[in-house]
């Protein structure tokens, strides 16, 4: 050993077999030497040879030194003076060694020393691959730190319940907090309790998924500020174990991003008006409320909320108004919903309500009231002038539908809440109304209807009823009125009662009333054959009739048919005289210069007032067949009905009595004035055929005009003899 300055005694190796049959067979993979208190090598094993040198024999009487690594020197030479100077019984050392091909090996040394002897017996085991592992975790855990010191980002080490174990610098602008201030502290404390769930789940994830996953959550900051931050995470576990080491956090500052992601989403969200949920989010809403119907049995209510006459005020005040109340109902019907609650902004003037959890019918019922009262309260809105106030009273109506099944479409719940405020509508508004099997079967009807009308139209799979009007005084045929019946599919047919709205709203009573007066007019050819003083009259739907062109279009249909206005009446509802945007008096003017003669039908039914009478130039009025069944001669009624006819008759228009069905009846409207009259006791509506034959029976009997007779004629084929009689020729002259 170079400096030691020790003389050294090369002592004869030691008996073979010693060694190699305990030693070396015991310690197979062990490198085995005996080495002189000198350093010199005095004996090695065989292994030493395919694992470090040629040849064993090449080590022998060689310094152990010439082996080692120079930077290694200093240590192994240390190491051999405490062996030898027997500070200790037992060394180790690891250091070094070339190895044959130049390479050098990690060698871990043990030895035991013979003072006797000067020898040390030494065990050598090559830890090369170890020894490369632990540098290169020193050398990146270096790293690691070195790029977790400097990172803009802010990295954490934590325990799996979240407690800071280190946090980088960066921790310091990131976090808002000292990182000596956080360590030791759990996450929790520090996250806005609204993201707290979602960051327990978040690390749930974390601790049982290997991968990488990024959670974002509010953090607060030492000012008490919160900031989004978005912290990227890892689970570290030791390889043999897999017990879990750390969750390495990588945290960065997201705030401007996040809150400008938040405004967007916001915004798409949300009713700008209004500020309330759209119509997007209200359905993405039902749809999870009718999900948790899946879970935990309960119910889900959608109440839909409609202004009454709000086009009224947007009208007549300004949208400006119009969009104060809108603000002004949204702020009182989510004051008087729970904040579970839903509301959202359904549409024009139409808001809903998604309330979850209501647990009895009572409780749907009382919501829906409380939503009707406190929109009944009056409203604050601006004035005319800057600076005024004026105060607005509005109602609501509110339709509510309520559902416990989990796979009740979105679109039906609405739809059922739809029909239920369209009977509030119905019923008067500024009320509520819940759905029930009983809408449910009326929606299905009106939709089988509408497929009538739609088939009926397209097939022409329609035809009109006659029914005669006659002249009370002497029984005399003046013409009939078409009554349009809709062929059902089934055999039979559907009357007006029961396709009239439906045509109406959907639009269809434009189709149907057209193919009704050319098909009057057509047939009314036929008729004016057997008489050419006869008329045929058309009821006209309101929603024809406010239409500007109304006029032009009954003319045209009078020039096709190439008939003078004189064969056509047209009667007309109290509802489109009543009407702003009702038929106008040059329209109404232009009819009757054409000689089409225009009435009023149903007078007495619906809000009828003389106000009526006098709106338009009319021809003719009918009263209600509820008169007729009122007016037995004498009473107080007739009376009253008698002040109707006699000022009809001022204004110069007819009277015709509907629904005349018995001999009574008749003896009433006459006595009150009635100029004509319809009604079963003379026909029944018929078809073009019998309406037809009627006309030439009447007209071939001339001579049987005898006194005041009611008399029987031959009824046509298919009428019931008892319901079929003409009462014909009452005059005496
Ligand atoms: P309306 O114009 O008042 O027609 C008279 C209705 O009274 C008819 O019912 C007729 O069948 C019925 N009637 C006639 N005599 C008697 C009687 O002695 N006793 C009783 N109880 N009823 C009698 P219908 O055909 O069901 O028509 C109902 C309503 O439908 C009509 O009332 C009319 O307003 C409307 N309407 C009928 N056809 C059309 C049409 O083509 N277009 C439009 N827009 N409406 C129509
Ligand atoms: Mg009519
Ligand atoms: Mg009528």
């Amino acid at each position: 050993m170079p400096g030691d300055g020790r003389s050294v005694t090369v002592p004869s190796p030691p008996p073979p077999g010693a060694i190699s049959d305990d030693w070396s067979h015991r310690l197979s993979r062990d490198l085995t030497a005996i080495c002189g208190f000198d350093g010199i090598i005095r004996w090695a094993s065989g292994s030493w040879e395919d694992d470090l040198t040629s040849s064993a024999g090449t080590l022998v009487g060689r310094h152990f030194l010439e082996l080692v690594h120079p930077e290694d020197v200093e240590i192994s030479a240390a190491a051999l003076r405490v062996a030898v100077n027997g500070d200790d019984q037992t060394k180790h050392l690891e250091n070094r060694c070339r190895a044959a091909d130049g390479e050098y090996r990690w060698l871990h040394w043990s030895w035991a020393a013979d003072p006797e002897e000067q020898l040390l017996y030494a065990i050598a085991r090559d830890i090369t691959e170890r020894k490369l592992a632990d540098m290169r975790l020193v050398d990146s855990e270096a790293r690691y730190r070195l790029m977790a010191e400097n990172s803009s980002d802010a990295i954490t080490e934590s325990n799996r319940e979240g407690v800071f174990n280190y946090v980088s610098p960066a921790g310091q602008t990131v976090f808002g907090w000292r990182p000596q201030d956080m360590v030791g502290r759990d996450i929790y404390e520090f996250i806005h309790p609204d993201d707290v769930e979602g960051l327990r789940a978040g690390l749930h994830d974390l601790l049982t998924d290997p991968g990488v996953l990024t959670i974002s959550a509010r953090f607060r900051r030492a000012d008490g500020s919160y900031r989004w931050l978005e912290s990227t995470g890892q689970q570290i576990r030791d390889s043999d174990t897999g017990k879990l080491l750390a969750v390495i956090g990588n945290t960065r500052d997201v705030n401007a991003r996040r809150t400008a992601q938040d405004a967007l989403t916001r915004q798409a969200q949300t009713d700008p008006l209004t500020g309330t949920a759209n119509r997007t989010v209200l359905t993405d809403r039902m749809r999870g409320a009718l999900l948790r119907l899946e879970r935990t049995p309960g119910t889900v209510a959608v109440l839909l909320i409609d202004l009454d006459h709000f086009k009224r005020v947007n009208d007549s005040l300004g949208h400006r108004v119009g969009d104060e109340v809108l603000v002004a109902t949204a702020q009182r019907l989510v004051a008087a919903c729970r904040p579970s609650d839903s509301v959202a902004r359904y549409g024009g003037d139409e808001f809903v309500v998604l309330a979850e959890g209501l647990t009895s019918a009572e409780d749907v019922h009382e919501l829906a009231e409380r939503l009707v009262v406190v929109l009944r309260e009056p409203f604050q809105v601006s004035g005319p002038m800057p600076g005024d106030e004026q105060s607005l009273l509005l109602t609501v109506s509110v339709g509510v539908a309520v559902t416990t099944r989990a796979d009740q479409p979105v679109e039906d719940l609405m739809h059922e809440a739809d029909l239920a405020l369209y009977r509030a509508k119905d019923r008067g508004r500024d009320r509520h109304e819940l759905f029930d099997g009983e809408l449910q079967a009326r929606a299905l009807r009106r939709l089988g209807i509408q497929r009538a009308l739609r088939l009926a139209l397209a097939g022409q799979d329609m035809y009109l009823l006659y029914q005669p009007i006659v002249r009370i005084s002497d029984g005399q045929v003046l013409g009939a009125e078409g009554l349009l019946r809709i062929r059902d599919g089934a055999g039979g047919a559907l009357a007006p009662g029961e396709f009239l709205t439906v045509a109406e709203d959907t639009g269809l009573i434009r189709e149907l009333d057209d193919w009704v007066l050319r098909q009057a007019l057509a047939d009314q050819t036929s008729f004016r054959a057997v008489d050419p003083a006869l008329f045929v009259g058309i009821n006209l739907s309101y929603r024809n009739v406010s239409a500007g062109q109304f006029a032009e279009w009954v003319t045209t249909a009078l020039t096709d048919a190439g008939l003078p206005g004189t064969a056509l009446r047209v009667e007309l509802t109290e509802r489109a005289l009543l009407d702003p945007a009702g038929p106008s008096v040059a329209g109404v003017q232009r009819l009757r210069n054409a000689g089409v003669r225009v009435g009023l039908d149903d007078f007495g039914t619906g809000h009828s007032s003389l106000y009526s009478l006098q709106r338009l130039p009319l021809d003719f009025l009918k009263i209600d067949r509820s008169f007729a069944q009122d007016v037995a001669p004498g009473s107080r009624q007739a009376a009253i009905v008698r002040a109707i006819v006699d000022l009809a008759h001022a204004y110069d228009l007819e009277v015709v009595a509907e629904g005349i069905e018995s001999p009574e009846q008749l003896a009433g409207v006459e006595q009150i004035g009635c100029d004509s009259g319809q009604g079963w006791l003379f026909s029944q509506p018929l078809d073009a055929a019998d309406y037809r034959r009627l006309l030439l029976t009447q007209h071939s009997r001339p001579t049987a005009r005898a006194a005041g007779d009611t008399e029987q004629v031959e009824p046509p084929v298919g009428i019931e003899p008892t319901t079929y009689s003409l009462r014909v020729n009452r005059s005496t002259n």
